[in-house]
């Protein structure tokens, strides 16, 4: 039963000289990749070396700014300056963030706790978003020096266990870098990609995705079929990777030195020489048996035993978290068919041995750890340049779709960036007694109100049996095929009822259109939330009047006069605060409202609950 048709598809073409480039934008490395000749290559620097840009950017004292490996290089001697880990932050608001701000050697805002963070710089505020586009115009900057042509199309990586808020400000970031964000895919999706795997979409199969970076920790269980990468469950630490191990050989270091580990604090140039190597042994110690270095003039020593002894409980730790995944997921270590390593810190040979050991198979490894996430990226932008014909193409909506609820508020039921096909739904209830229709209104957009989104057809679901306010459970289904047409079904589930009206398809939203609504929407977020906040305190006011005046009709022989009166004169304060504008005021007539009459609510059940048994008395 179709009740709405809407093609999703915005028909924007992709003409065929057009470059789409796969970006890995990571907490501690971004990169960049592109197909050449049929083969994903990382793009290098300068150099002609390092395909990695360090995630640092850091604003000297001339206005300029500096990204990557220039920027790492003022992080210990200039740290309020430079700012590292940015991805931690997007798309959080400093609430989110508060407990782990001590991690930062920078200034995060926190004048409002609600707020998305910004960081302060100097004088200037700057949104994780901005400070992302940094790095993505670095990136761009590279390929488009690599390639002597201008680029504008990209697809970028998130980690799987990204909300909808954290690829908004992604995909935002790539705008404001001048790119045009075709798609945000997994990174452990770009990963399996990257070795191949997936392709065939004639075997279906589930793979661990393990992801051990510089900061982070991430293991991923993918379910593959029909060339949808399903996520099956994701677990991780956002705060275990290389830099733990580098801290730890640190501490080694300064037992052998006979340093107190405190001095490093205030000597900030020998705990960055310290650190530096540090992990340049714990890199060599990836091949090595023994690592011999000198610090303070000193020799200091690490063989690969002691190495592993010092991080054993880091790898422990990734185990767990592995343990815990699967457990989420309902699977046992056999059913995963194959296990892709990813991340820098997946070269040491102790944590390959540990992984391969827990999941029971060999690793997936031939490629560069630090690389395969962009790699993975290039091949997702290859196929949706349709360079590769056979491979079955997987979408996303491009935009949130949901519908009206009371109020003119935007109840999402698909998040953009949701793959295609795909199904889901919700259930609502009534707002009056015996309310016999409900409109069903479906939008499209990402803002809170839905007079500011893009209306895509609506249809009333009539003939709902006559039921106290609230208890009739509506069933409202989002159903998205393989070709991006929506199908909006409702059912009232206490009587079966089902409407069918068809509603004329309207036609699908240009690229520019969709610019247009994303920016609408960043610009707007502040004033949306509060006139949600506004339109969520009328609607508690409206639905508490309507309680009162029950209350009032069922217990007027209970109340005093005095407190008939009082009551009355708070129901009419509600309802004149209800009208204005300030959703403070609304809660302060709701709060004076229910504290009055708590207590009589609180006498009225005791009457009833007394009647109740006396009428068992008399019955028995
Ligand atoms: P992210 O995904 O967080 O951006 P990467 O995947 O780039 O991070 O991993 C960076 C980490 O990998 C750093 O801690 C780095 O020291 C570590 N690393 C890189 N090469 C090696 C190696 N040969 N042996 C051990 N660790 C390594
Ligand atoms: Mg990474």
């Amino acid at each position: 039963m179709a009740l709405i048709s809407i093609n999703l598809q915005d028909g924007s073409v992709i003409k065929d000289q057009d470059v789409i480039i796969g970006i890995d934008l990571g907490t501690t490395n971004s990169l960049v990749a592109y197909m050449q000749g049929g083969q994903p290559v990382c793009v290098k620097g300068p150099d002609g070396k390092n395909t990695l840009v360090p995630s640092v950017v850091h604003f000297p004292d001339d206005g300029t700014v500096l990204v990557g490996d220039a920027a790492k290089d003022r992080l210990i001697t200039d740290p309020a300056n430079t700012i590292y880990s940015v991805k931690r932050l997007m798309g959080k608001s400093y609430k989110d963030v508060e407990n782990i701000q001590a991690f930062f050697g920078y200034r995060i805002l926190d004048d409002d706790t609600e707020a998305l963070v910004k960081i302060r710089v100097k004088n200037r505020y700057y949104t994780p978003v901005e400070l992302s586009t940094q790095i993505l115009r670095e990136l761009k900057r590279r390929i488009e020096e690599e390639l002597h042509t201008p680029v504008s199309k990209a697809v970028i990586t998130v980690p799987a266990y990204f909300n909808d808020n954290q690829r908004q400000a992604t995909r935002d970031a790539g705008k404001l870098a001048g790119l045009d964000v075709l798609r945000i895919v997994n990174e452990p999706t770009a990963a399996a990609l990257a070795y191949g795997i997936g392709l065939d979409p004639t075997l279906p199969e589930i793979i661990a995705v393990y992801d051990l970076g510089g900061g982070t920790f991430d293991i991923s269980l993918l379910h593959i079929h029909d060339g949808v990468f399903e996520v099956l469950a994701t677990n991780g630490d956002t705060f275990l990777g290389g830099d733990d191990i580098d801290r730890a050989v640190v501490d080694f270091f300064c037992s052998q030195l006979n340093l107190d580990t405190e001095i490093l604090a205030e000597d900030k140039s020998l705990g960055q020489e310290l650190r530096l190597l540090a992990e340049s042994a714990k890199k060599a110690l990836s091949g090595a048996e023994h690592f011999d270095g000198r610090a303070m003039g000193k020799p200091v020593r690490i063989t690969r035993a002691g190495l592993e002894a010092l991080m054993h409980p880091l790898v422990q730790r990734t185990l767990d978290c592995c343990r815990n995944a699967l457990q989420d997921a309902g699977i046992s270590p056999e059913q995963v068919g194959k296990v892709v390593l990813v991340g820098g810190s997946t070269r040491i040979p102790l944590v390959r041995q540990k992984v391969a050991g827990f999941f029971g198979k060999p690793l997936f490894d031939s490629l560069n750890p630090d690389e395969v996430v962009a790699l993975g990226a290039a091949i997702q932008a290859d196929i949706l340049a349709g360079n590769q014909k056979n491979l079955l193409l997987l979408d996303i909506t491009p935009l949130s779709l949901g519908i009206e609820t009371i109020g003119g508020l935007m109840d999402t039921i698909i998040p953009r960036n949701s793959k295609v096909p795909n199904k889901a739904g919700r259930q609502y209830t009534t707002s009056v007694d015996g309310q016999k229709n409900l409109k069903i209104a479906v939008y499209q957009g990402e803002r809170d109100l839905v007079e500011n989104n893009r209306k895509l057809g609506e249809f009333i679901l009539r003939g709902i049996p006559p039921m106290p306010a609230g208890l009739p459970k509506i069933d409202i289904q989002f159903i998205i095929n393989a070709d991006g047409i929506l199908t909006v079904r409702a059912r009232e589930l206490r009587s079966g009822l089902e409407q069918e009206i068809d509603i004329r398809p309207t036609y699908g939203i240009s690229e520019e259109d969709m610019a247009q609504m994303l920016l609408d929407s960043i610009a707007h977020a502040q004033e949306d939330m509060q006139q949600r906040g506004v339109l969520e305190a009328r609607n508690e006011a409206n639905n508490l009047l309507k309680a009162g005046e029950k209350f009032l009709q069922q217990n007027d022989t209970l109340l005093s006069p005095e407190e008939l009166q009082t009551t009355r004169a708070l129901l009419n304060a509600l309802q004149e605060a209800a009208q204005s504008a300030d959703k403070d005021h609304i809660h302060r007539a709701i709060e004076n409202l229910n504290d009055f009459t708590a207590p009589l609510a609180h006498r009225a059940m005791e009457q009833t609950i007394r009647t109740a048994i006396r009428g068992k008395k008399v019955s028995s």
